[in-house]
């Protein structure tokens, strides 16, 4: 049996997870659940899994959880604040943390779960991309297992040879990150700068939380994905091609020195990586139907247009630089995304507030998760001026 913390459990990616999970309860057993807004569903969510432990943010949400927890599953006892999300990411008791938590404040808790040598299933890409250097460092010194959730790096995780890793190539030349593009792929770009957040959300092919639609909606989301497969497969920028391919079919390529190129095809399902990276090296079902290739009958692929997104182009600078870089261009992102959700700011006034930002910012070396930290909230300082300023309030 392998008990398993969810962080982020009411999340997108965390009601995938628990639905594979409950596919397999020979097989998995949750530990711990953790969610931040929607008290109802974790209490639900408590009342379905009975873990022994669930994390929320602070007390005032653990006072609103103690009532419909009674009822639904008296024996879960209740934590809170980052303090409780670490100590359920890094229990003894724990094998598996699927960290799926959005943005920067999932670092600490997924940090403590690669500390304390856990099985971590990465999904929250903000952390890598914030503290590459040190989360990679870490995953080696406890000899934590690291295994990619987002689709295109799962894919290229299958696609890679056994004995890639350690110094050692396997003949692989490049990797093919593929993106379908977002709602926005082919709307006019006079327009762009009119488009709501409901329209940015709608997604042609997959369900998500929001604050990634709209990163897949300025392909910033390929941009974190590039420097997510950076660290985590030890390639270049330059060893990665950026491919859009608006199907969503082939979630990401490899190709070898000799011409081959292999790739990973399925539906545009989150449970399909969930579930290989769950029981990995074996495979178990996750429900996710068989890919119809006869009804999707074709596979298009054409190159990003850095000009309609300049978030892509934003991070592909970022990646090459290095540094603060990435941690910088987080965290202007999330600001900047917030404002657009929150109606602050035009769609195409995030592209604007992630530049000026690196443009104001000096890019430093940070050798610790303190020195991180204290560039991501200069950062975020810097993008809440920005905004001000471009919406005339400063
Ligand atoms: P979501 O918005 O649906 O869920 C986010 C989860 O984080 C929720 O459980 C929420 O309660 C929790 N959360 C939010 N703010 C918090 C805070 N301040 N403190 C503690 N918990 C907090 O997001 P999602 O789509 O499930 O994405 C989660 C992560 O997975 C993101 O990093 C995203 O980039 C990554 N990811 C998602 C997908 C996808 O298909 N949804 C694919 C690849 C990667
Ligand atoms: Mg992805």
């Amino acid at each position: 049996m392998q008990y398993l913390t969810v962080l982020g459990a009411t999340g997108s990616i965390g009601e995938s997870t628990l639905d594979v999970v409950a596919r397999h309860p020979d097989r998995f057993r949750i530990f711990a659940l953790s969610g931040y807004s929607q008290l109802d569903k974790l209490a639900r969510q408590c009342g379905q899994f009975k873990p022994s432990f669930v994390a929320v943010a602070d007390e005032q949400s653990a006072a609103t959880l103690a009532e419909p927890l009674r009822a639904l599953s008296p024996t879960t006892e209740i934590v809170v604040g980052q303090e409780g999300l670490c100590d359920v990411a890094s229990a003894p008791e724990v094998d598996m943390v699927m960290a799926a938590i959005v943005g920067a404040v999932g670092l600490r808790p997924t940090l403590a779960a690669v500390l304390a040598g856990k099985k971590v299933l990465l999904a929250n890409k903000e952390s890598l991309v914030m503290a590459g250097g040190l989360f990679m460092e870490a995953v080696r010194r406890a000899d934590a297992t690291l295994l990619p959730i987002d689709s295109e790096h799962n894919a290229i995780f299958q696609c890679l040879p056994a004995n890639y890793g350690l110094g050692q190539r396997g003949g692989v030349r490049k990797v093919l990150l593929t993106g379908s593009g977002g709602p926005f792929r082919s709307t006019p770009l006079a327009s762009l700068s009119t488009m709501t957040p409901d329209q940015a959300c709608a997604h042609p092919n997959w369900q998500m939380g929001r604050k990634i639609s709209v990163d897949s909606a300025t392909m910033m989301n390929k941009g974190l994905e590039l420097i997510e497969a950076c660290w985590l497969f030890d390639l270049h920028p330059e060893e990665i091609d950026v491919v859009i391919h608006p199907q969503s079919v082939i979630h990401s390529m490899v190709e070898y020195v000799d011409g081959s190129i292999l790739a990973q095809l399925g539906n545009p399902d989150m449970r399909t990586p969930i579930a290989h990276a769950m029981a990995w090296p074996e495979r178990v079902t996750s429900g996710v139907a068989s890919l119809d290739i006869i009804q999707t009958a074709r596979l298009d692929f054409e190159s990003p247009d850095l000009q309609r997104f300049p978030c892509l182009k934003l991070a592909m600078e970022a990646a090459c630089r290095g540094g603060s870089a990435p941690a910088i261009l987080n965290a202007a992102n999330e600001v900047a995304v917030a404002g657009f959700l929150g109606g602050r700011l035009p769609f195409t006034g995030i592209a604007e507030v992630v530049a000026r930002v690196l443009n104001r910012l000096e890019i430093t070396e940070p050798d610790s998760l303190e020195a991180v930290q204290s560039c991501d909230q200069l950062a975020r300082h810097s993008a809440e001026d920005v905004i001000e300023q471009l919406t005339g309030k400063g």
